[in-house]
């Protein structure tokens, strides 16, 4: 079976009611390739507008909402929480968990993102799984040891099978932001070492599940990393705060 491209936009804290708007007129013209995927993950005020916006302007089907963050619990006293339930009435069909700013600034381990991963999964959403190594551990020769730690607890408390239903974004920390890509090469060997992981646990959702690459990705550099063997399209941060960049990025991408 084909490997589905994903590409999804994280606009962070950035972003409002004129982003939605040039982010939907830009898409309406989006020429995608066979078995692509566009996920737009705006903040959660604006998954509302999003997705009326999608539906009003007949979007292409493979435009979906995504939400960057939800809670583990189902509902209850959890002040300023947003549950899975709340982002289906919304219609959003992916959620970004655990990515590095989420662990480094709000200290969710990977036990709590597994939580997350786990209350995703059973309100029948795809979860975005972001992993990714700092710099000092990729110096130190920890990454593959950094990655097993982040993806263990996720398999241990969902099972491998459950990742069929799973997107992993592999980002490396240092890349996030900073405009220093990881080469192609470096990308693709560390996408290759967390299929690996994953086939050993089962090889044919190992086969199956679709890998992104997150880190300065941009329209430049997006052809290169895409046409690797193991890299299924990108997690985009700052490039997707520009409509035809983001476009091109859309454009590029292409199951496999
Ligand atoms: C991200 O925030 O997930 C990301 C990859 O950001 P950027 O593309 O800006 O590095």
């Amino acid at each position: 079976m084909a490997r589905r491209a994903i590409v999804a936009a994280n606009w962070k804290m950035n972003g409002g009611l004129a982003l939605v708007n040039t982010i939907v007129s830009g898409l309406t013209s989006v020429k995608l390739q066979d078995n692509v995927d566009v996920v737009i993950c705006p903040s959660f005020p604006f998954l509302s507008e999003l997705t009326s916006q999608i539906t009003e302007n007949k979007l292409n089907e493979a435009i979906h909402v995504g939400a960057q963050n939800v809670s583990a619990h189902e509902s209850g006293a959890y002040t300023g929480e947003i549950s899975t339930q709340m982002l289906q009435e919304l219609s959003v069909k992916f959620v970004i968990i655990g990515h590095s700013e989420r662990r480094s600034y709000y200290n969710e381990t990977s036990v709590e993102v597994a939580d997350k991963i786990s209350a995703t999964l059973k309100a029948g959403l795809t979860p975005i799984l972001c992993i990714g190594e700092s710099e000092s551990e990729r110096a130190e020769e920890q990454t593959e040891k950094v990655l097993a730690s982040q993806l263990q607890p996720v398999i241990d408390e969902v099972g491998i099978e459950s990742f069929a239903n799973i997107v992993i974004a592999y980002e490396p920390v240092w890349a996030i932001g900073t405009g220093k890509t990881a080469s192609s090469e470096m990308a693709q060997e560390t996408h290759k070492f967390i299929r690996q992981f994953l086939a050993k646990a089962n090889a044919n959702v190992a086969a199956k599940i679709s890998l992104l690459y997150g880190g300065s990705v941009n329209a430049s550099n997006c052809e290169e990393l895409f046409a690797q063997a193991d890299i299924d399209g990108g997690l985009i941060g700052g490039a997707s705060l520009q409509v035809e960049q983001f476009k091109q990025i859309c454009s590029t991408a292409k199951g496999k």
